[in-house]
């Protein structure tokens, strides 16, 4: 059994009362690590070392040479990306393959924003005054709080620190207490690429016990939050309450549209990437599918076909291609959903059910499932199920599909298949969404800003709107008059 403990300040300390919390492989279903359980005061402890750290050398060193430690941490990771990988397989569930690409991707967030450190600049105005001059300053927020969602550990994390610490900030990670150890691994590279104590502290625990505290704590500037759309509801009223700023990244229920005109194999294969990769755990989940009337029943049906042949069982193994739902809550969340659905009079095609095939071993399975004839307006269309479970819609033409498509509370991605040029160009701009691919799916950059519109969240991670998110700007005025004018009158 593996006892990890947190980084605050740079020590390796446990929670000040001594208590632990334990976390669970979910494929085998056995406790592998125990963690420190932290409270108010680790919080406040967390706090204090990240507020000390922004007064210190971290604020001392250039921006040039803050950048060069996050390529530093960056070669790190790649250095130790299989290990990487495989905990957030161990602890999460996440097939291999996809941890390898995923963590193997991380050292370019670094040396991005590593490389944008420097490259913060203000402007000198032309000022409308005479005898002036004017300038502006991007200046780091202070204290930022990141607390991400048990999906993606690693991966959330980092789109908060890259460009969060190139813009100096000072940081307390809190990860999901389900997922926690990747995120206490990764703080070691951190530790080793000579980062200064205190500028990154991470703390683990429950979001009442330990996320609460951090988000009221009056001396943090910024929570960058990854999670569901109820948690955050209640971080940004909190926020609001003291005045921080916040990002939030919430939830999604996205249309991926597929039209008569398009190469219907390879829109097979996007609509496949879209719920049963990542188990359809996953925010950006093309969790309802909307197909043209004229090729509905072909094109459901070889859907149908292509995720009858998922190979479920063992993320370990390399050609697994459908893990373990990641936690018991879930699990449990996702076949309610399936029973409303069934409920609703939506048509179960495939799945629908526990999967219980020797090669899900212990874990906790949901076999894909495919639901037919779904209306728009009922719950399995309008909720998030965060699960491999399809919702398949049926329209007419463009405009149907937009209507169908921003006929929900949240906004966050869409995916168009189509071969019409016209199409591609102005449905993008008629999607309430933040995020459209194009005869593709899922695909997500370092370089290109990701966020949702309407209930899906606030802000924008990853690309230049991504290192704006953790800046605020100074306004310098200097008088180069030889007399103050007259002090009644505004200059
Ligand atoms: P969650 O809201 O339950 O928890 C997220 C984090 O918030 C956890 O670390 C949790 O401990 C913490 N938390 C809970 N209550 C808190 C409180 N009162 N104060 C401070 N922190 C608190 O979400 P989850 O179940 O871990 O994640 C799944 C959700 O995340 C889904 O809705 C999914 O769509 C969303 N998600 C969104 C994105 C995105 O980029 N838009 C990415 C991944 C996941």
């Amino acid at each position: 059994m593996q006892k990890y403990q947190m980084l605050i300040g740079g020590e390796w300390v446990d929670a000040a009362d001594g208590s632990t919390f334990e976390t669970t492989d979910p494929y085998t279903g056995q406790v592998w690590a125990t963690l420190p359980r932290a409270k108010q005061v680790d919080a406040d402890r967390a706090v204090d070392a990240a507020a000390k750290a922004l007064k210190g050398e971290w604020s001392r060193m250039t921006a040039s040479s803050r950048g060069l430690l996050l390529c530093r941490l960056a070669d790190l990771i790649a250095r130790d990306a299989e290990q990487l990988a495989r905990i957030e397989v161990r602890d999460n569930g996440k097939l291999i393959a996809e941890m390898r690409a995923q963590v193997g991707y991380l050292p370019q967030y670094f040396r991005y924003f590593g490389g944008l450190a420097d490259k913060i600049e203000g402007a000198v105005l032309p000022i409308d005054k005479p005898d002036t001059f004017n300038y502006t300053r991007h200046e780091p927020l202070g204290v930022c709080v990141a607390i991400t969602a048990w999906n993606s550990p690693l991966l959330l994390a980092v789109n908060k620190l890259a460009p969060g610490l190139a813009a100096g900030n000072t940081f307390v990670v809190k990860p999901s207490e389900f997922t926690s150890a990747s995120t206490l691994e990764f703080a070691r590279l951190a530790k080793e690429a000579g980062i200064p104590d205190g500028v990154i502290n991470v703390v683990t625990g429950f979001g009442n016990e330990v996320g609460a505290p951090l988000v009221e704590h009056p001396r943090v500037a910024k929570i960058g939050f990854t999670g569901s759309e109820s948690g955050g509801q209640r971080i940004y009223e909190t926020a609001a309450r003291g005045f921080k700023h916040a990002t939030l990244e919430l939830g999604g229920k996205s249309a991926n549209i597929v039209f008569a005109d398009a190469n219907l194999d390879n829109a097979v294969k996007g609509a496949i990437s879209g719920i049963f990769a990542a188990t359809g755990q996953t925010c950006v989940a093309g969790s309802r599918l909307l197909v043209q009337d004229s090729i509905y029943d072909e094109f459901v049906g070889r859907l149908v076909e292509f995720a009858k042949k998922a190979r479920m069982g063992d993320p370990k193994e390399a050609t697994t291609q459908v893990g373990p739902v990641t936690t018991p809550p879930q699990f449990k969340k996702i076949l309610e959903y399936i029973d409303i659905a069934k409920a609703e009079g939506a048509r179960c095609l495939l799945g629908g059910k526990v999967a219980t095939r020797p090669e899900c071993g212990a874990g906790q399975f949901v076999e894909p499932t495919i639901f037919s004839e779904v209306r728009n307006d009922m719950r399995i269309a309008q909720e998030e199920v965060f699960g491999p479970v399809l919702s398949c819609i049926r329209f007419k033409d463009d405009d149907e599909a937009i209507s169908i498509a921003n006929d929900s509370l949240y906004g966050l991605a869409a995916g168009l298949w189509t071969r019409d040029l016209r199409r591609a160009i102005e449905l993008p701009k008629r999607l309430d969404v933040g995020i459209v691919w194009v005869n593709m799916y899922r695909a997500v950059s370092y370089m290109s800003p990701f966020g949702g519109y309407k209930r899906s969240g606030l802000g924008r991670e990853n690309g230049m709107d991504a290192i704006r998110e953790y800046l605020q700007t100074k306004s310098v005025w200097i008088s180069t008059a030889e007399e103050v004018p007259d002090p009644f009158v505004i200059r």
